[in-house]
């Protein structure tokens, strides 16, 4: 008798603990996904806050450089010279001294405020591989003179893209051939959206889809 009623309040126990792993299923469903999402949302915005501090140094280059943002001058597949790019033009601006000839651990260090969050720890440790892409018209092109015309003249600044989300190919700049939809995961790294600095340096989110496809744009080329 004694035995049958010990065997009872086991099964009653194993039954209350199914219930309990039930519960705590349901639960781990329902929040896990929150979860995920607000530390997406929280990769996100720390996204934002890098763009805006690259922004904040390109503006004291600017003011250094008679107006002149940082103009990348060599091939965007090899590492060049150190000081031929736009992000190590800006390392001095960014809190990152480089001597006369930094190794490449130094170089990280300027890389590192150039790549994205949501991609820290996959990125490259090849000093020149950044995933932050400039607006191909305004820093690479040979229409250079023309385009620093229009920030000079401050057409449009809050509308024209300086850099972005999205590595494609390894280059260091964007233009809307290099947005198509093949390419949709290199560009928009944050749940659909990518992170847009402006030559305003406000930064906001848009999606794909918002993005123009169009050079025409002021987007593009503030036309
Ligand atoms: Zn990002």
């Amino acid at each position: 008798m004694a035995s049958h009623h010990c065997w009872r309040v086991i099964a009653f126990t194993l039954i209350e603990l199914l219930v309990v792993i039930g519960i705590i299923a349901i639960l781990a469903a329902i929040l896990l996904p929150a979860l995920k999402n607000a530390r997406a949302k929280g990769v996100q915005l720390s996204c934002l806050n890098q763009l805006k501090q690259i922004g904040v140094g390109s503006l004291e280059y600017v003011s250094d450089h008679s107006g002149y943002w940082p103009v990348k001058t060599s091939p965007p597949t090899g590492p060049g010279a150190w000081n031929d790019f736009w992000f190590t033009k800006l390392s001095c601006y960014m809190g990152v001294e480089l001597g006369a000839s930094p190794t490449d651990l130094e170089l990280q260090k300027i890389q590192k405020r150039f790549v994205c969050p949501s991609q820290a720890g996959t990125w490259s440790p090849d000093w020149w591989k950044i995933c932050y892409a400039y607006n191909y018209y305004f820093i690479y092109t040979g229409e250079y003179e023309k385009r620093i015309g229009i920030l000079r003249r401050g057409e449009k600044p809050s509308q024209i893209m300086y850099a972005m989300d999205g590595i494609v190919s390894g280059h260091h700049y964007i233009l809307p051939s290099l947005t198509t939809i093949d390419k949709k995961d290199s560009i928009c790294f944050h749940q659909g959206s990518a992170n847009i600095l402006f030559f305003d340096i406000h930064a906001t989110s848009m999606t794909f889809f918002e993005l123009p496809t169009d050079a025409h744009t002021a987007f593009w080329l503030g036309e």
